[in-house]
């Protein structure tokens, strides 16, 4: 272990840790923007700049390990100073529509101007004289050049988490830039719309869609597991007026934050369609019309058609397939029923994913 001392605490940290983990552990919060934890830990944004005895320039917690008796200063008057210049620096090239922001109240840079009292940049930014048009050709997503930070956690979280690649890191002129696959040719890019670039982006500039059509003061969050497959992903479903309006990923052992495109876009819409099924339906042979039944009497007819079945065939002439939906609890109830009740070994299901 390491002993070190921050802002006048000892601390002891594992020797590959970083300042930013080592603070974090005595509950001692450095601001980030750029940083995810082993995805993007490229101190781009300079926001968790530290004082460290010794050293002449601020290094950046989020990838500074920690040293045998290091002195840090996490709010010192030039470490205030650095990270306003920094939000300073930030907004000069950020365009100032936040009102029609549809991450106004959940963006990190707003919140951190906010508590660093940053209003106005100080700066002209040079990039703002360069034509950054929004791509928004793709159904889910939409791009913002000018609300992006290139803090690339879009980028690495794309190739480093997803696994797609599909946005880069680009360059005009003298400039980076972010190439966002939104564009017309979206659906030629490697792109799977999965989303989790827009969960990631700290500002506004990657979003969902249909972020437009809510506020996150006006929603609350149901914590649910994904219904499409056996992966089983833990997600918040964000809930405006009893109707779910969107979907997040949320931190669960087969995720960590992370979903796929079903997951993120094919979970909740269906939940208000005028044609969904909310009843058993039970077949009139004489009008050949589905009719609305009771639980009761559909399971009974299920019930009697299997027995039915297994009496004139032999439970060989049974099987039972469970969904890749269906949690393992069910799973095991169905080949627990088909084995005793239906006396057949023909069970499977198709949670392979
Ligand atoms: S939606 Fe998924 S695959 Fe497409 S760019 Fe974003 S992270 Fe990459
Ligand atoms: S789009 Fe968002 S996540 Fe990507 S670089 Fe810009 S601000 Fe960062
Ligand atoms: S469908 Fe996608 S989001 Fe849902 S559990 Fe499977 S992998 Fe996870």
């Amino acid at each position: 272990m390491i002993c070190l001392n921050i802002d006048g605490i000892a601390v002891e940290a594992g020797e590959d840790m970083t300042i930013l983990e080592a603070a974090q552990s005595v509950n001692i919060r450095i601001p980030t923007l750029c940083y995810m934890k082993e995805v993007n830990e490229i101190g781009s944004c300079r926001m968790c700049v530290v004082e460290v005895e010794g050293m002449n320039k601020l290094p950046t917690a989020c990838n500074t390990l920690v040293k045998e008796g290091m002195h840090v200063q996490t709010k010192s008057e030039r470490v205030i100073e650095a990270r306003k210049t920094i939000l300073n620096l930030l907004l000069s090239n950020h365009h100032r529509g936040c009102f029609s922001c549809p991450q106004n109240g959940e963006c990190e840079l707003q919140e951190l101007c906010y508590e660093y009292g940053v209003e106005e940049s100080r700066y002209v930014g040079t990039r703002k004289k360069i034509e950054r048009p929004v791509k928004d050709s793709h159904p889910f997503l939409c791009y913002h050049p000018e609300l992006c930070i290139h803090c690339q956690r879009c980028v690495n979280t794309c190739a480093k988490v997803t696994g797609r690649k599909a946005i880069t890191l680009g360059k005009t002129g003298m400039f980076n830039i972010i190439e966002a696959p939104f564009g017309a040719d979206w659906d030629t890019t490697l792109c799977e719309s999965c989303g989790n670039c827009a969960q990631a982006c700290p500002t506004g500039a990657i979003t969902e869609k249909r972020k437009k059509n809510y506020r996150g003061w006006e929603t609350k969050r149901v914590r649910t597991t994904c219904p499409h497959c056996a992966t089983g992903c833990q997600m918040d479903l964000i809930v405006k007026d009893n109707k779910i309006v969107d979907v997040e990923g949320a931190d669960g052992p087969s995720n960590h934050g992370l979903l796929c495109v079903k997951g993120r876009s094919a979970s909740f819409d269906f939940i208000d369609q005028e044609d969904r099924i909310r009843y058993p339906l039970i077949k009139n042979k004489d009008t050949g019309e589905f009719e609305r039944a009771t639980w009761d009497e559909a399971l009974d007819l299920v019930a009697s058609k299997f027995t039915e079945l297994r009496e004139n065939y032999g439970g060989e002439a049974l099987a039972g397939f469970a969904c890749s939906r269906s949690t393992n609890e069910d799973v095991y109830m169905l080949q627990k029923m088909v084995r005793t009740v239906f006396e057949s070994n023909n069970t499977d299901n198709c949670a392979r994913v």
